[in-house]
């Protein structure tokens, strides 16, 4: 139990360094999550087309109003 908290702990550790690391210019090698969201195409709803806000509901394929119709 305690290697597997120290694994994971180590695990964690490397992750924060690679985007300190990232922050400081020293790598590239790890794209932030905001530079790679921005980067996708706009998701849009499977019934009307209209564009989905994605901070409200990253699973769901169909805007509210859709939604809200089969509910
Ligand atoms: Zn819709």
């Amino acid at each position: 139990m305690v290697t597997l908290v120290l694994f994971l702990w180590s695990l964690l550790d490397s992750v924060i360094r690679q985007f300190v690391d990232l922050k400081e210019g020293k790598t590239n090698m790890l794209i932030p999550s905001t530079e790679f969201f921005k980067n996708l195409p706009p998701k849009e709803c499977v019934k009307c087309g209209d564009k989905i806000d994605e901070m409200h509901d990253c699973y769901s394929h169909k805007c509210d109003n859709c939604e809200k119709e089969i509910h």
